[in-house]
């Protein structure tokens, strides 16, 4: 039940494709007290990481300050959530307590290395900005290193997006600077991007493999040691480094009550996306926390694929429902609007799905670009985009200078706490 007041405090948990789309929806309704905590107080355009990893972008790109993108009426704090206590309505902070009338969960899903004896020890993760990163330090030593007497063996496992992304830059980086690097890329699936059709997933993987990559598809990892990763069929592939990218858990802070979990640990949600106990109607859960799989609802649904344009069509959803909720109108249910997808591989060739029609090519590669391009938050980073990319990919292609990279610091900043509680 939802008490009349003149001011209603929202809580939105995580400033990342979801939440930070709530808050700019929410924002419209001055009846609405809100607050945007994220524990690094920054919105990251996590597709783009990959590039930062591979010496296209610099970090400062892929990031947006989200008070620059919303009212000032809207607080954003830097905090770690670290509980919510549903009784008494509050989230509890390593910057303080909370208290809410209604609550969006938006604290999306965190890389998750497989049980594998050795993966968790010695493979690196590729999931968040400061993981990119220190992978870029990683890569360019190993770059550094490469000649003819010692060529470093890179293994990527994970042939989905960002593996196949990953792997065709990396592959171009060493071919720029004339060096020499084996690359592996694993998927235990029968074709890579397996999102797609079947024919573009092997379009994707016959240029993987013109530009230097090995492919190993219907191949599982079975241990990853110090200097090798074994496969099925009990092969070793030597490994100077191993970089995981299959797989997420759901980032779900302690929670004061239990709630229902589908696959990934994602908390179950309603269609009206708030959460599936009936008791809390003023909880929320968005985007890659979240799942609507039916079981809800006892009928069978098909969730949404977690990427950002789930998260974002969300956002605004959820923002909507708790205005009605306020005005005592019924909620809508949520339906995700199928855009498309697209991913590419190296320079000048992309794979696409759009209104059910897949194609591959320059064009596709074309359009990869302008949609990030345009969903980039900032005329700053969509400026910086724009030169790296013309930098990478335009007549004289080059990445950014080694030396920088590895005179540069080996993880991101957080931002600084923005607001006091
Ligand atoms: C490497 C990579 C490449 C991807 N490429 C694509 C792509 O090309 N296209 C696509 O559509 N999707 C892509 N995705 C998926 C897409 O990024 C996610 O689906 C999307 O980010 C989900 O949005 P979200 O708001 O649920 O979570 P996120 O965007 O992950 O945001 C969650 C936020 O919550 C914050 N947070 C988490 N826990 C706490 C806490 N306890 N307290 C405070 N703050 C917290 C985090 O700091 C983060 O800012 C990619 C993902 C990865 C990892």
């Amino acid at each position: 039940m939802v008490v009349n007041k003149s001011t209603y405090r929202v809580v939105v948990v995580g400033a990342g494709f979801g939440g930070f789309q709530a808050a700019q929806s929410l924002a419209v309704d001055k009846r609405l007290d809100i607050t945007l905590v994220d524990r690094h107080g920054r919105h990251v355009f996590t597709p783009l990481i990959y590039q930062v990893a591979t010496g296209i972008l610099t970090p400062d790109y892929t990031i947006a300050q989200p008070e620059s993108h919303l009212p000032e009426r809207v607080r954003v704090l830097t905090a770690t959530v670290e509980r919510v206590d549903f009784d008494e309505r509050q989230v509890i902070s390593d910057q303080g307590t909370l208290p809410y009338d209604f609550l969006v969960l938006a604290t999306g899903a965190t890389p998750q290395i497989v049980n594998i004896p050795g993966a968790r020890q010695h493979a690196m993760p590729m999931g968040t900005l400061s993981q990119a990163i220190a992978l870029r330090q990683r890569l360019a030593e190993c770059l550094i290193q490469a000649g003819p007497g010692s060529i470093p063996s890179v293994v990527i496992v994970g042939g989905g997006t960002t593996g196949a992304e990953l792997s065709g830059a990396l592959a171009e980086w060493a071919r720029l600077l004339g060096k020499e690097m084996t690359i592996h890329l694993i998927h235990g699936g029968d074709e890579m991007l397996q999102e797609f059709a079947p024919r573009l997933g092997k379009a994707a993987r016959s240029r993987l493999e013109r530009i230097g990559v090995t492919t190993w598809m219907g191949t599982r990892v079975q241990e990853v040691t110090e200097h090798a990763v074994r496969i099925s069929g009990d092969r070793l592939i030597n490994a100077d480094l191993v970089i995981w990218t299959a797989g997420t858990s759901a980032a779900v802070p302690e929670l004061s009550a239990e709630l229902g979990v589908g696959r990934q640990g994602r908390l179950q949600i309603r269609p009206t996306l708030q959460v599936r106990n009936r008791n809390l109607d003023q909880v929320y859960a968005i985007g890659d926390v979240s799942i609507n799989d039916g079981s809800a609802s006892g009928e069978s649904a098909n969730p949404p694929p977690a990427v950002a344009p789930t998260a974002l069509q969300q956002g605004v959803v959820v923002a909507r429902n708790i205005r009605r909720q306020i005005s005592g109108k019924p909620l809508r249910s949520f339906s995700y609007l199928n855009k498309g997808r697209l991913a590419i591989v190296g320079g000048y060739l992309g794979v696409g799905k759009i209104a059910g029609i897949s194609f591959s090519g320059i064009l596709a590669w074309a359009m990869w670009l302008g949609v990030h391009w345009v969903y980039l938050p900032g005329l700053k980073n969509r400026w910086g985009a724009l030169k790296a990319w013309w930098r990478t990919y335009g007549p004289g292609a080059s990445r950014l200078p080694l030396e920088q990279i590895l005179s540069g610091p080996p993880t991101s900043q957080p931002s600084k706490p923005s607001s006091k509680i």
